[in-house]
């Protein structure tokens, strides 16, 4: 892994996050990016060079609607960037680690993304993070 993409926030409102997170970074958010199939809205902030990424849920099935129901808003996880998302995720299985997704999915913010399950992980949903070349 080389360092961490960005932290991820579950949020109720992304307007209202945004508003908030705009006063206490001093800038607003670059991007707002819906990923219909997860059932979320984000929005992305620069933060010198880290990454800021909230999440709204579309839809009471969506995974931030049920991590929110659970747990109240606040960090949902952390992403780190990988080269070779597929090699990663073999490497990391027979680490024993639990994959969510075992072929990477399209995310947000033109990356190939997978999930590693946060009961192999100390309680820390860890998303792996590829750019996509085109
Ligand atoms: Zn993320």
């Amino acid at each position: 892994m080389n360092k961490i993409e960005h932290i991820g926030i579950a949020v109720k409102s992304l307007k209202d996050s945004n508003e908030l997170f705009s006063r206490l970074f001093g800038e607003p958010h670059y991007k707002i990016e819906e990923v219909e199939r997860e059932g979320v809205n984000t929005s992305f902030f620069k933060v010198g060079d880290n990454k800021i990424e909230l999440l709204e849920a579309t839809n009471e099935d969506s995974p931030i609607a049920k991590f929110i129901n659970k747990k109240g808003e606040g960090i949902h996880h952390i992403a780190f960037d990988v080269i070779d998302i597929e090699a990663e995720i073999k490497r990391l299985k027979i680490e024993g680690f639990k994959v969510l997704n075992e072929t990477p999915k399209k995310g947000a913010d033109n990356k190939l993304v997978a999930f590693l399950h946060p009961k192999s992980s100390n309680g820390v949903l860890i998303e792996l993070c590829q750019e996509i070349k085109e």
